[in-house]
């Protein structure tokens, strides 16, 4: 439309001068432009020509596309309208660079309305369309995941209430069938904490009710018979005996839980040589009473990063054993190496040795392959599980191997700890 406003202004533009007659002849040259109005100005906006509407002739036309087009643009505009497109187009008339006037034409374009309008019409039923399926899917997708959650939550619950068997089923590949799977997790560990729990309770009540039914035992024969003194004296010495052995294995039971805890991990260097010089010193005279000699055969550089009182209880309770499980005239090699980047520590006895299907359980708690032996030397089942769990801690491991009737070697390794100056 613009180009039919540039053609009405060129063919203006060459007349000399601008009145009514001159404009209203050069718009019957043009001939039919196919336009709804037709409006011609002066250069104040005073109209000259309109075809719609000649009363408007001789007023000033403030029409915002005449007033912007007498600045000097051209200009167009449009509006959709009761099913109609209406276009505006108005261009200044110029002549010898002298602005004289203005161009302006108006057009209806009902069919380019109509497209419009279907297009309106199909924008809103897609949209709801859409609206409505994004409304159903959320409700369905928000029921799902509160009814999966829900299903969570009621585990929860069931698993509050101490059922740890209980497992959560989700199904899916989602966030959710994650959680679940980690729920399960979880609640596996608990369960087998909770086992464990039990079982230690269980055990170690059984351990104490032994050492205090022999207490009681003996108290109440003291109180009932008539006994001479040397017999009294006989009982209180059990007695002592078994509250010594009751202090022990509470004192054992306390390390067990400080370890477990992972209290007191101050891990430093230490050199594993005068540790093991220092247990065999405290030991050799238990085993000069057994008749066990010690051997040491130790390399001396041999640094690890590890809690240094756990070092020696380590080493302590290895060669205790091997004194108490040995047997007279039997030996004890302590023996410390250095294989690539490992500390290698092994404890070698001649003694009773263990049964291949005991070699597996020593290091459980409260577990003793013969009760008798190891009543009779103090022990109370726990030792080794003291020991694989403070090596555990210190980031060792310990192994066993054992023949009856020949002994056994215990043999621990640890990272060695190597500093580059050698401090
Ligand atoms: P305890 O206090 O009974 O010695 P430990 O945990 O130290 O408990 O040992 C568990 C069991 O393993 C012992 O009761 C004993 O039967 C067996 N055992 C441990 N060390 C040796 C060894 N060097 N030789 C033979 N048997 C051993």
């Amino acid at each position: 439309m613009i180009e039919k406003c540039l053609l009405a202004a060129s063919e203006i533009s060459s007349e000399e001068v601008l009145n009514q007659t001159t404009v209203k002849n050069v718009v019957k040259q043009i001939g039919s432009l196919r336009v709804n109005r037709l409006v011609i100005t002066d250069s104040s906006g005073v109209s000259i020509y309109d075809s719609a509407d000649n009363s408007q002739v001789g007023k000033y036309m403030m029409l915002p596309e005449i007033i912007q087009s007498l600045g000097g643009y051209d200009v167009f505009s449009w509006n959709y309208h009761d099913g109609a497109m209406q276009s505006r187009a108005a261009t200044p008339i110029m002549s010898y660079d002298t602005l004289i006037g203005c161009v302006y034409m108006m057009e209806y374009d009902t069919e380019q309305g109509a497209l419009i309008k279907s297009l309106q019409n199909n924008t809103f039923y897609i949209s709801l369309i859409l609206e409505i399926l994004v409304t159903i899917f959320a409700v369905f997708f928000s029921n799902s995941f509160t009814r999966r959650l829900r299903k969570i939550m009621v585990s929860m619950r069931i698993i509050r209430e101490g059922d740890y068997s209980h497992k959560v089923k989700m199904g899916g590949n989602d966030e959710l069938t994650v959680l679940g799977n980690e729920f399960n997790d979880l609640v596996e560990r608990l369960q087998i904490s909770e086992q464990k729990r039990r079982n230690f309770v269980s055990d170690a009540s059984h351990e104490l009710k032994t050492p205090l039914a022999s207490i009681k035992l003996l108290s109440d024969s003291i109180l009932q018979n008539d006994m001479d003194s040397e017999t009294v004296k006989e009982f209180v010495g059990d007695i002592g005996n078994e509250a010594d052995r009751l202090n022990r294995m509470t004192q054992k039971l306390l390390s067990l839980t400080r370890i477990e805890s992972q209290e007191d991990s101050d891990c430093e260097i230490v050199n594993i040589a005068p540790t093991v010089d220092r247990v065999v010193r405290m030991l050799t005279g238990i085993a000069g009473e057994n008749q066990i000699s010690i051997h040491t055969n130790i390399q001396q550089d041999c640094p690890i990063l590890i809690i240094e009182d756990d070092l020696y209880q380590i080493i302590f309770n290895l060669v205790e054993n091997g004194i108490k499980y040995n047997v007279p005239g039997g030996s004890l090699t302590v023996t410390v190496d250095r294989i690539d980047e490992n500390a290698i520590v092994s404890v070698k006895d001649t003694g009773v040795g263990i049964p291949p299907d005991s070699v597996t359980h020593v290091f459980e708690r409260f577990y003793r392959v013969d009760k008798a032996r190891s009543r009779k030397s103090g022990g109370s089942g726990l030792g080794l599980s003291i020991v694989r769990n403070m090596i555990e801690r210190n980031g060792g491991s310990i192994t066993v191997e054992s023949t009856v009737g020949e002994g056994s070697t215990f043999t621990l390794s640890f990272p060695v700890f190597d500093t580059e100056d050698g401090e």
